[in-house]
């Protein structure tokens, strides 16, 4: 398109424009002063029909134009009026909203508070839970040590007291040996003699099993005693029997007393070792293999 077919065109449509905005200008005006007049005299007054001409509009003496404007006045007022309404309601409404905004914000202000003190009373109850699990874990952990510690202390003290050794009488005198040759015996002596006085105590040298307490011919009123090891030993002469076959004796408990029971000529315990309860074996190394010197 070429400008100078444009330009001509241009003026009239600006011109035209103008004369309708000049118009709408002036009806603008008309309906103000109308509307004016109209509030003024007071609008119940005035009976006007929507139509622009007509018998009714004539009766009133305005022209259709100010009935025009009348009518408009009303409807502005009646928009006014309803818009005033409007925000009235919208002013109630937002308080309304504001009052239940608030009364939420305060519920879930409470709620969270209920929540916040829930959490925090599932928390404390977590926590105190896991120190009394904590607490019970740590007492049943220091009572199987105790048991453990107790246990292993039991164990040593058995085995100690198994291994425990201590002397067949007091007050003694060794009156004769292992494989000791004399005229008393059929063959050599077979065990160690602790002479002492006729009623002191013969103890078992170590914890054991009674297995016999009888009269043994030669031996006279004789115990033997199992031990742990499988070693027995035996006591003999005894003048008395403290125990009895399947006692369970502790070292240096008393089996019987020195006497002069069997083939003796004074009171003594004839005291042998038997390894693995048959072979006799020297009373003496055995018994300082065991800490105890006769
Ligand atoms: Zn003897």
């Amino acid at each position: 398109m070429s400008p100078q077919h444009d330009v001509p065109a241009a003026p009239r449509r600006v011109a035209k424009h103008r004369l309708k905005r000049r118009s709408s200008n002036r009806r603008t005006q008309l309906i103000g002063i109308t509307a004016a007049l109209a509030a003024a005299a007071g609008t119940t007054a005035v009976g006007v029909s929507s139509s622009a001409s007509g018998p009714s509009t004539a009766s009133t003496g305005l022209s259709p134009a100010q009935a025009d404007a009348l009518t408009a006045a009303r409807i502005d007022r009646r928009d006014l009026g309803s818009r005033d309404a409007s925000r009235i309601d919208l002013s109630l409404a937002a308080t309304r909203k504001a009052a239940a905004e608030k009364a939420a914000q305060a519920r879930a202000a409470r709620l969270a508070a209920n929540a916040t003190l829930t959490q925090r009373r599932a928390a404390a109850l977590a926590a105190a839970k896991k120190a009394a699990a904590q607490k019970a874990a740590a007492q049943a952990r220091a009572l199987a040590a105790a048991k453990a510690a107790a246990i292993a202390k039991a164990k040593a003290a058995a085995k100690a007291n198994v291994n425990k050794v201590v002397l067949p009488t007091t007050g003694y005198h060794l009156t004769a040996h292992f494989g000791q040759a004399g005229g008393r015996w059929a063959r050599d002596h077979t065990g160690l003699d602790f002479a002492a006085p006729i009623g002191t105590p013969v103890r078992s040298v170590m914890a054991g099993e009674v297995i016999q307490a009888a009269y043994a011919g030669a031996y006279g009123r004789q115990v033997k005693v199992r031990h742990a090891d499988g070693t027995v030993t035996s006591y003999s002469h005894m003048s008395e029997f403290d125990v009895s076959v399947g006692d369970m004796v502790s070292a240096g408990e008393q089996v019987g007393a020195i006497g002069m029971t069997g083939n003796t000529t004074g009171p003594h315990v004839h005291f042998e070792v038997l390894r693995g309860g048959e072979t006799q074996i020297d009373p003496e190394p055995w018994l300082r293999d065991h800490g105890v010197n006769p």
